[in-house]
């Protein structure tokens, strides 16, 4: 039987633990997976720590409250980039904060449902109806 990719192995939270804070150094490890690009080309958000987000820049952070941001406590995960839990090697995960990592799913969750739509010949489905083709189209 096969094992569903969504299932974290046993060992997960050493694998997770490796990565956040051997790895990682406790920061977080986000080069753009999230689709911004980071000061200096990484997040380095800091687990455990309360930072400021810049509100209509919210991957830029910073330690000193200022005007237009907003306090955020830093929680490292360990994300997969190909979202497959199976795949546990170095390479395919990364210690990213809630915010590199919440955007770095919906980034490739979009494009995973729209492959499957496309494949499924469903993508009209997911769409408003003001975008669907015009019947004779
Ligand atoms: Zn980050
Ligand atoms: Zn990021």
């Amino acid at each position: 039987m096969e094992t569903p990719l969504d299932q974290y192995p046993p060992d997960w939270p050493e694998i997770s633990r490796h990565i956040r804070f051997e790895r990682a150094g406790g920061r977080c490890e986000c080069r753009g997976e999230c689709g911004h690009a980071h000061p200096g080309g990484r997040c380095n958000a800091p687990h455990g720590l309360l930072v400021y987000r810049n509100r209509p820049q919210p991957w830029l952070w910073q330690r000193e409250p200022e005007e237009g941001f907003y306090p955020v406590r830093i929680i490292l995960t360990t994300a997969h980039l190909d979202h497959n839990r199976q795949r546990n090697d170095d390479a395919n995960l990364r210690a990213l904060c809630q915010y590199c990592h919440l955007n770095h799913d919906r980034l490739h969750g979009a494009a995973l449902r729209r492959q499957r739509a496309i494949e499924a010949g469903q993508l009209e489905l997911d769409l408003p109806k003001s975008c669907r083709a015009m019947p004779g189209d």
